[in-house]
């Protein structure tokens, strides 16, 4: 089959490899100029089963204190808390029941793939929740039964435990103890889609970058209207310039192609693309942070930064090594500026870095960063048949885009074949919102 594929954020590029590995014809379209420009450039690069099937249960506590200082949700003063946001983030048992299967799938998927292909990434294992009181180590408790109940590994640990795991943990920082994840995973997302991208080439896929779908129509041979997006550097907000090597666009004029089935990856771009064909999809899109910054190499203090990833529970916000440097992620922000990042949201993120590795990270060549997170309010992602000929859906990956990718890819590849896949994937397509 010839199969478009629409956007290369890590969905869509996980997509076209498991595509091109199954023998289609695979084109992807991105309007940027490089695989992981947007959502997928530098989020907190958890690839954790557990950690995000239990961290909801922490959820609703945040809603409580949005105008403090330090806190992990943002609005802007227009916004309420509507209803549709107090149910997104209660603890919601059955979704996150729903997903764990995926979950465990799509990490043993990227385990496989990495062994077969030899892929070389910044990675690290282990996971560790700090709870700096009594009250969050009360608030975690339906998210560890639901963990035991799952059969996903996980230990408790006094202050003495976690800081001999992170032996650079802050002593200052009230610590009442944390929650171990053995099986859950940190990874560079970006340095992966790149990875992928050169497997899917070599599998025959074609980039083209700087190109932009307009507009599709459904059908037996489904088309999409395309044409060349200069680059528009100015509207990034990474400090990383984005080339991708081969972005040249083959024409400048918009061209109209028909392919056999249209994958659409295109995060929060797709509620767009689908409402003129009449399906309107409830999408909302949340912004999150995050900071980079080099490790301070001191041979006498080996262990500076985190060893692997840390959550702190009371913000929200996460702590990751990714190869030398240390990155932290979190803040959700409703209605925030179009084009300018929050000091208070990236304040908070200092805040938690100074809290727990104080003096561990360079001051210089910190990058900031500014994502976003599309979502429907079950927290459940938008896979497989859309409903319309020829066009299927693998998007709305709000906060686990990553740690789902190449389950979910390999899902959808297996369900466009007409094969069983090897998990249920049932609950997840577009179906479930009538
Ligand atoms: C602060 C933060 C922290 C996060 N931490 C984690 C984490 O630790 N673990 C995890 O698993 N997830 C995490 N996430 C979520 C993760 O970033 C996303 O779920 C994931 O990156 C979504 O990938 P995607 O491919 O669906 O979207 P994207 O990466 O946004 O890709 C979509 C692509 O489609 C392109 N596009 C859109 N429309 C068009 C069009 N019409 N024509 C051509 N191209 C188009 C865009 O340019 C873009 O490149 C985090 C998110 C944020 C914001």
């Amino acid at each position: 089959m010839r199969v478009a594929v629409i956007g290369a954020g890590i969905a869509g590029v996980c997509s076209a490899f498991e595509l091109a590995a199954d023998g289609h014809e695979v084109t992807v379209f991105e309007r940027r100029g490089s695989v992981a420009a947007e959502s997928s450039f530098a989020h907190g690069g958890l690839l954790a089963p557990a950690y995000l099937t239990a961290w909801s249960a922490l959820g609703r506590r945040a809603l409580l204190q949005p105008r403090r200082k330090h806190s992990s949700l943002q609005l802007s003063t227009a916004k309420l808390l509507s209803p549709a946001l107090w149910r997104a983030a209660r603890f919601n048992p059955e979704a996150a029941r729903r997903l764990q299967p995926l979950l465990s799938y799509s990490q043993a998927r990227q385990a496989e793939l990495r062994h077969a292909l030899q892929l070389d990434y910044e990675r690290s294992e282990g996971l560790l929740m700090l709870l700096r009181s009594g009250r969050e180590l009360a608030a975690v408790q339906p998210g560890l039964a639901l963990l035991s109940e799952l059969g996903l590994p996980h230990k408790q640990l006094d202050a003495a435990e976690c800081l001999a795991l992170e032996p650079g943990l802050s002593p200052d920082t009230p610590l009442q103890g944390g929650i171990h994840l053995p099986q859950d995973e940190i990874g560079n997302c970006r340095q992966f889609a790149h990875l992928m991208r050169s497997e899917a080439r070599r599998l025959g896929a074609r980039f083209r970058f700087h190109t932009t779908v307009q507009h599709i129509e459904a059908g037996a041979q489904p088309q999409l209207l395309h044409a060349y997006t200069p680059p528009e550097e100015a509207q990034t907000l990474s400090a990383e310039s984005e080339t991708g090597g081969d972005t040249r666009p083959e024409t400048m004029e918009p061209q109209l192609e028909r392919f056999d089935a249209i994958l659409i990856c295109a995060a929060g771009d797709t509620a767009a693309l689908l409402k003129p064909l009449g399906l309107k999809l409830p999408l909302q899109t949340w912004q999150g942070y995050s900071i980079t910054a080099p490790l301070r190499q001191i041979e006498a203090h080996p262990d500076l930064g985190p060893r692997s990833g840390l959550v702190d529970a009371q913000y929200h916000v996460a702590l990751s090594r990714i190869g030398q440097r240390v990155r932290v992620t979190g803040v959700t922000e409703i209605g925030g500026h179009a084009t300018q990042l929050s000091a208070r949201a990236v304040g908070t993120l200092h805040k938690v870095l100074h809290d727990w590795f104080p003096g561990a990270a360079q001051h210089s060549g910190i990058q900031r960063w500014r994502g976003a997170r599309s979502r429907v309010a079950d927290g459940l992602p938008l896979l497989g048949a859309s409903g319309l000929a020829g066009i299927w859906l693998n998007t709305a990956y709000a906060d686990d885009g990553w740690a789902l990718a190449n389950g979910a890819a390999r899902l959808l590849a297996d369900q466009l074949a007409g094969r069983a896949p090897a998990i249920d994937g049932a609950g997840m397509d577009i179906s479930r919102l009538g």
